[in-house]
């Protein structure tokens, strides 16, 4: 990690999830979503379905959510400007502890850092987002 790296990450995550693809809705090597009975249950309410139906249609394994083949997850929702959960008021808990009041992990990462860092200079140059700059690629 480089001094540069090390001082944007310690900066409130939030700032950079606003301009963030949303990594950490991506199965990226060593991440893990573990999703619970009562995020299932959550979930299940969300949609009106049974908690069946919900482990049937989006569940990949007992604990975790089927993911598309780039490594999103199946609720990330893709091909706008900027991803969003589309299950934000319902999604599991482990979303919504993420990153546990520490810095995001993954703004450690230079690879991923500097994909973001150009979209956050680029708000501060110009306060109406380019929406020709809508991608829907991981990065
Ligand atoms: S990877 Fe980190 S910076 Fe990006 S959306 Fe998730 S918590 Fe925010
Ligand atoms: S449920 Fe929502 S917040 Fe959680 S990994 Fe999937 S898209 Fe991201």
């Amino acid at each position: 990690m480089t001094d540069s790296s090390a001082s944007l990450a310690s900066l409130d995550h939030s700032i950079y999830c606003n301009f963030c693809p949303g990594y950490c809705c991506y199965r990226l090597p060593g991440s893990t979503l573990f999703v619970t009975a009562l995020d299932i249950n959550r979930i299940a309410r969300h949609f009106n379905l049974s908690d069946g139906e919900v482990r049937k249609r989006f569940m990949e394994s007992r604990n975790t959510f089927k993911t598309r083949e780039d490594g999103s997850c199946v609720f990330l929702r893709n091909g706008v400007f900027e991803k969003r959960c589309s299950i934000h008021s319902a999604r599991p808990r482990q979303c919504t502890e993420f990153p546990y009041g520490k810095p995001c992990p993954y703004l450690y990462r230079q690879d991923l850092l500097q994909r973001i860092h150009p979209r956050l200079l680029a708000s501060l140059a110009a306060p109406c987002p380019d929406q020709s700059t809508a991608s829907s690629s991981i990065d």
